[in-house]
């Protein structure tokens, strides 16, 4: 094992960098070693930062918006031009191939940016011959950011854009499997704003615990799991914390029989493994009708078979490894259950032996109730399952006690519309797979989520209306 250096990347508290005694090694997924260090923050630290967080409150909230807006845009051009560094990290730590990697670095480095396009209206609900109501939305104080390991940066970035540009401070955490990219790019911008108003913070298990417990946050901001979302709401309810929570989804594509499967077919085929799998919106259970299904089913594990899964930093790899030792754990796990229960699975291209390797795993036609249905395995498995008609495919998708996406294939565009509006989901593409903007909210329906996040809705969860009644005269006074 390669000897590891002392944490290279420091956190960043009261805009200062800050290093730890104790560090979290960080396992290159893609040979299952580590290879750097991160600092471990402690209960100390971990007051520092909210600390500083609530003395840069009152300066940043008063701050014009103007001047926060100009403080995000040079962040957003900072990271703009450290793409190829941050790039090469990000591949490291998380195992994304190089340009999936890039398109995130970018990609979060422009949302940023695009955020700052957004304005808080105030809201004026009358404005009569004595009096004018105006609702404005201001900051909730200091948030507290809990980010998960599958899409680091962007999702920071999903937290910090909005957190700031409302005028509130922050304390982030990014997940302790991926949290290098994250340090780094607060060393890079933390000078962009008055010190202590964007602190990044890393750790193990216990921190995440320790900041949603902590009385000093007004709001926690979390993306993760659902299981760890229904925790970090019962905490936040001790006093009252406002919380957003984007979490798990199982999203259903439908594919109508009247789609051209040969010009399709690689769009889905990206739908379903993108990050190998390791996305909250892909396609976890593509239902496919009985007329298309055997020529799909074919045309996706002919994909499967061509496609290079392998080590993100070398060259011709199209998806990379299962992020993390006990992701990698769950996804075996799940498959070895759906093969010892006699399901058949079609798979893809020989993996590389060394590190978090798992074939693209496509799952022909199983019992809706078989755990590789039910379950978000959150790795490179695609059930395909056959329907016959809508009504059927309808209860079919939304049986689930998910709701985060789906998405609706047809030539018949009104068709697929008609099928949308009936998704309990909070998105529902149509012909078009994994889209998001920085205008668009969102927000989970059922155990996906609670709250949204982007756009100006997303931006408005980072505020509390405070309405103020005016008189028109000051007769009374
Ligand atoms: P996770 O819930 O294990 O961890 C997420 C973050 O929470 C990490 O930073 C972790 O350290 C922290 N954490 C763990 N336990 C905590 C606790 N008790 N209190 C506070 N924080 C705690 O999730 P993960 O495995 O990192 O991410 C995968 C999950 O995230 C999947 O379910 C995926 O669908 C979901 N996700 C959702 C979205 C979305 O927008 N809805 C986006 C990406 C990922």
């Amino acid at each position: 094992m390669a000897t590891l250096a002392p944490a290279e990347f420091s956190m960043t508290i009261d805009g200062k960098a800050v290093t730890s005694a104790k560090t979290i090694p960080v396992i290159n997924p893609a040979t299952g070693e580590p290879f750097a260090l991160a600092p471990e923050a402690s209960a100390d630290q971990l007051e520092s930062a909210v600390e500083a967080a609530t003395r840069a409150f009152p300066g940043w909230r008063d701050t014009p918006m103007a001047e926060r807006k100009a403080a995000l845009i040079t962040a957003s051009d900072i990271i703009a031009a450290h793409v190829p560094e941050l790039t090469a990290l990000f591949t490291r730590e998380q195992g994304r191939p190089t340009e999936g990697a890039r398109a995130e670095v970018s990609g979060a480095a422009m949302w940023l940016k695009a955020t700052t396009l957004l304005d808080i209206p105030v809201d004026v609900t009358e404005d009569s011959e004595t009096r004018r109501i105006e609702v404005h939305h201001v900051p909730l104080g200091v948030v507290c950011g809990i980010v998960p390991w599958n899409f680091p940066v962007l999702l920071a970035i999903w937290k910090i854009a909005p957190a700031l540009m409302a005028g509130n401070t922050l304390v982030l955490k990014p997940s302790p499997f991926t949290p290098l990219t994250t340090l780094r790019i607060g060393e890079l911008i933390r000078d962009c704003f008055p010190a202590g108003v964007l602190n990044i913070i890393s750790g193990g298990d216990e921190l995440g615990p320790m900041m949603t417990a902590h009385k000093g946050f007004a709001k926690i901001t979390f993306t993760g799991s659902t299981a760890t979302g229904r925790r970090v709401m019962e905490t936040a309810a001790k006093d009252l914390k406002r919380i957003t929570l984007e979490l798990g989804g199982n999203d259903a594509a439908i594919i109508m029989p009247d789609v051209d499967v040969d010009a399709i077919a690689s769009e889905l085929f990206q739908g379903a493994f993108h990050n190998t799998g390791q996305v909250c919106v892909v396609t976890k259970r593509m239902f496919i009708h009985e007329d298309i299904y055997d020529q799909l089913r074919d045309r996706l594990h002919q994909l499967a078979k061509e496609t290079a899964v392998g080590d993100g930093a070398q060259q011709g790899s199209t998806y990379g490894p299962i992020q993390n030792a006990i992701q990698f754990a769950r996804v075996q796990d799940l498959l070895a259950e759906a093969r010892a229960s006699g399901l058949t699975m079609l798979e893809g291209a020989p993996v590389p032996k060394r590190g978090y390797f798992i074939p693209l795993t496509i799952v022909d036609n199983p019992p809706d109730n078989s755990r590789v249905v039910v379950e978000e395995a959150f790795g490179p498995v695609l059930p395909l399952l056959k329907f016959a008609d809508v009504d059927e495919v309808v209860r079919r998708a939304n049986d689930t006690e998910y709701g985060l996406s789906g998405a609706v294939w047809s030539k018949d565009i009104e068709q697929a519309t008609a099928i949308a509006h009936r998704l309990d989901t909070g998105t529902v593409w149509i012909n078009q797979n994994l889209q998001s903007t920085p205008f668009t909210p969102l927000a989970g329906a059922k155990q996906s989520g609670f709250g949204q996040e982007n756009g100006l809705p997303g931006l408005l969860e980072f505020t509390r209306p405070k309405s103020i009644y005016i008189p028109k005269s000051g007769a009374l006074a």
